[in-house]
């Protein structure tokens, strides 16, 4: 295989009402789509990292100059056996996952192509369908959550996550307990919390929550080991794991009993099946979340959720939980048993609709060779 050309399309897609994490609330998803060239195939993906540096320290803008001025030179015009010659040429450029994810993850995209084969297969993902779940932000009310939780499961989603932050935990999660007793729900404070609100997090044990996500900084490992001791329910790492590396230390230091496996936060897919499997074989289960992307990361994480050690529910969603039309054909949907289907054809199992595409494009940059 051989890239000819890159076009990086920004797109601004409206989200359906708004998402309110700790980090703040947003309207719109911002997102870079990558369209790769090569004789034999064009591929498509997109690029995790929003308008600003929240959830990652990447943004739509710096992904753009970093693929630009290092990324796409170090692999267009040269031959590739696959995605294993990804690392090798980028390894020297320090950070940046999600912008070197949306490279690689197309390099698996046209080994699946080249092999005829969907690139689930390719991943060693032998299911036809994955758990899927919906995240809800942060509401202005309790009234507003409850509400919303209702709509969520009547659409058929088995699993809710529901984001926290200091001021709307401890109440919303007790409102949500009562009124939906035997639902599989758990919380994500995306690093609101430290050490000093223990007897609050302690306090989240009597809800019966499948997993804590990310309750302390975004870069701390060593504190969720001090405060996974203190706790019955699990905690899930998320931001705290952009690698292998930190996934070592935090099964060893037992900081976690779940990972939150983000391709886009861990630099793709190779690191995310190197941490999956790291993950297996120290006992602990991993989940897949979602980073508001489109149909074109939706179907790669789908292709990848399938794996074995993925023994948490899911909670990413069908396309329309966020946007009134996904830019692929066919989107996302939520199957009866509150599943999604994982896509069966070649490759990536998803097509672009370029006039959906193009309602959304704000700008166009063409890289040749
Ligand atoms: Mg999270």
């Amino acid at each position: 295989m051989k890239i000819e050309r890159v076009d990086l399309i920004q797109i601004k897609i409206p989200i359906k009402g708004h998402f309110e994490t700790s980090y703040g609330r947003q309207y719109d998803a911002e997102k870079l789509v990558l369209k790769f060239y090569s004789p034999d195939f064009i591929v498509h993906t997109d690029c995790a990292a929003g308008s600003v540096p929240g959830f990652s320290y990447e943004t739509l803008g710096t992904a753009r100059e970093i693929l630009k001025a290092y990324i796409l030179p170090a692999i267009m015009g040269a031959p590739l056996q696959g995605p294993e010659d990804f690392w090798p040429r980028v390894a020297r450029f320090r950070g940046h996952p999600m912008a070197k994810a949306a490279v690689e993850n197309a390099l698996w995209i046209m080994k699946a192509l080249e092999e005829d084969m969907p690139l689930a297969r390719l991943l060693g993902n032998h299911q036809d369908r994955v758990t899927a779940g919906v995240a809800i932000g942060i509401q202005d009310s309790a009234e507003e959550l409850l509400d919303l939780v209702g709509r969520y499961l009547e659409l058929g989603y088995r699993k809710i996550k529901m984001k926290i932050k200091p001021g709307a935990d401890l109440d919303r999660v007790a409102a949500v307990r009562r009124s939906f007793p035997d639902i599989l729900l758990m919380v994500d404070a995306n690093n609101a919390y430290t050490l000093d609100d223990q007897d609050m997090i302690k306090a989240l044990d009597e809800f019966n929550l499948l997993l804590i996500e990310q309750p302390l900084a975004y870069d701390d490992i060593l504190d969720h080991a001090k405060l996974q001791k203190e706790l019955e329910t699990p905690i899930g790492l998320d931001e705290s794991i952009p690698g292998p590396y930190q996934a070592r230390v935090a099964l060893e230091l037992q900081a976690c009993r779940a990972i939150n496996i983000k391709q886009a936060r861990v630099g793709g897919l190779t690191r995310a099946k190197e941490i999956h499997d790291l993950c297996q074989a120290g006992g602990v289960g991993v989940w897949c979340g979602g980073t508001m992307e489109t149909g074109l990361g939706r179907a790669v994480i789908t292709a990848l959720s399938g794996l074995p050690n993925f023994t948490f529910p899911n909670d990413f969603s069908a396309s329309d939980r966020y946007f009134a039309r996904d830019i692929v054909d066919p989107e996302f949907h939520l199957n009866m048993d509150g599943t999604i289907s994982v896509p069966q054809g070649p490759g990536l199992g998803v097509v672009v609709n370029e006039p959906v595409l193009d309602g959304y494009t704000v700008a166009r940059d063409v890289i040749r060779i």
